[in-house]
């Protein structure tokens, strides 16, 4: 093989030049970093529908690293394909010493990571992974006693307690060292077998007001009191390092959220089981009535319950739902319609644009009681207690259901107090 010795950075969660950790560590190597995204068969062929708005997202974000990227006169390359068969393949056409990626914590990323360690270190390459995704990861934060924490709170405080100040990575000001190459093609839409859903995203800079004002904002969803940063963390295309840093000299309550998400995270890379069962087994042995007309009236916002109905038309139109919304929706489908919560947990991932395993799982887990620190089981959302609290003048749900000043818009599937009290007695033969 004639051509130089080079490094690969694989980008993965982390589609960013700025303060990217991995990245980072591949420029400062001393070698030409040829840079490299896989769309992975395995992750896009699932999805269920042709039309997926993360698609474009990450076709946005190629789009935007390549430019960046060409401007040191080098070339993002963005291969289609299982990603053990593609390293077999850029093995065999370059001298790669080494290649550099960031840690992803769910199940399958570390199955694949795995595969493609085992394919490198025989071919004598080295696999060098670092922490980017989150502040603290896996086990960084854990009990005196060793084991990781199932309660947020203190989990918290020791996190903050670990806090000080962040480290940046400025891989930004190393782009000359990326391999002088030239250009290679982003693959289309419809090579990639979608076609696009011509959606709009959220931007990914966050004025200090709203941070400021998130406190006192962030529970009302006809306010734009929260950041929409979601789908940029999921993908990487802000840092987290940053962010924490804005967040830790503006608001504590902002800065709680994102130790929430990285809470969740430990959890996921702790408890793997989590993906599939109740965290507290107990709660498996929970009878759901799992009604498919109620499971469909549910999703389709034709519940008769204006607010949880208002909440899965953003959520269907926007692949977006207010944190707020989010719980009381969740609560609805779980408590009000005991329908199992994989069975919610899975409509939101087919959905959400800033879908994250960790979170989400972590979300459905606390609203139908089964979680970690989750919220008692008797505690069971109000629908018109929370919307009287939260959209107290009714213009969230004026936004996103206006049919509900039309005769035609349904009655109460299924009465509170009755499904209050089904809910109780479920779970309480459950926990006999
Ligand atoms: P902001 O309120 O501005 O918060 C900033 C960031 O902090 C968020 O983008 C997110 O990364 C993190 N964050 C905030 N709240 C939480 C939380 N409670 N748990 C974990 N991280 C949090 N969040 C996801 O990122 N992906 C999901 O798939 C997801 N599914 C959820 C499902 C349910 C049932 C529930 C109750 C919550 C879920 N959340 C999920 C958490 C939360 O609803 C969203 O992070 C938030 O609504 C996103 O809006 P934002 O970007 O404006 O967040």
């Amino acid at each position: 093989m004639n051509t130089p010795d080079i490094v690969i950075f694989w980008f993965r969660r982390d589609l960013r030049i700025t303060d990217n950790h991995g990245l980072y560590q591949a420029l400062s190597s001393g070698r030409p970093v040829l840079p490299l995204f896989i769309f992975d068969p395995a992750i896009l062929n699932p999805l269920p529908s042709r039309k997926d708005a993360r698609v474009d997202f990450i076709l946005n974000a190629l789009h935007g690293l390549q430019k960046e990227i060409s401007g040191a006169a080098s070339s993002l390359l963005v291969e289609h394909g299982n990603p053990v068969e593609v390293f077999r393949e850029i093995i065999s056409n370059y001298s790669v010493r080494c290649v550099y990626a960031n840690h992803d914590y769910e199940p399958y990323a570390i199955r694949r990571d795995e595969d493609v360690k085992n394919l490198l270190y025989t071919n004598g390459i080295r696999f060098e992974t670092y922490n980017d995704q989150v502040f603290f990861e896996k086990s960084d934060i854990i009990k005196d006693n060793g084991l990781p924490y199932t309660i947020f709170t203190p989990y918290s405080r020791k996190w903050k307690s670990r806090f000080a100040g962040a480290a940046f990575y400025p891989s930004e000001t190393l782009l000359g060292n990326f391999f002088p190459c030239s250009p290679f093609d982003i693959p289309s839409h419809e090579m990639l077998g979608f076609i696009p859903s011509g959606s709009s995203f959220p931007g990914k800079s966050v004025d200090d007001v709203t941070i400021i004002e998130y406190q006192r904002l962030r529970d009302y969803p006809a306010k734009n009191g929260t950041t929409r940063l979601g789908v940029h963390l999921r993908f990487g295309t802000i840092s987290i390092r940053q962010l924490v840093s804005k967040a830790a000299s503006l608001s504590e309550t902002f800065l709680n959220e994102l130790i929430w998400r990285e809470f969740y995270m430990m959890i996921l890379w702790h408890f793997p089981q989590v993906v599939t069962q109740s965290f507290k087994p107990e709660y498996d042995r929970l009878e759901w009535l799992n009604n498919e007309a109620h499971f469909e009236a549910w999703t389709s916002g034709s519940t008769g319950y204006p607010i949880v109905d208002a909440g899965m038309h953003e959520l269907n139109q926007t692949g977006y739902m207010h944190n707020r919304v989010r719980m009381i929706t969740a609560s609805f489908l779980c408590k009000h319609l005991l329908i199992d919560w994989r069975l919610g947990e899975a409509y939101f991932a087919s959905r959400l644009l800033d879908y994250e395993l960790a979170s989400n799982n972590g979300g459905w887990q606390w609203a139908a009681g089964t979680g970690v620190d989750a919220a008692p089981y008797f505690r069971i959302f109000n629908p018109m207690l929370q919307t009287a609290r939260f959209d107290p003048d009714q213009a969230y749900i004026r936004r996103w259901l206006p049919e509900i000043q039309s005769p035609d818009y349904p009655k109460p599937i299924v009465e509170h107090t009755f499904a209050r009290q089904r809910a109780l007695a479920a779970y309480k033969n459950a926990l006999r």
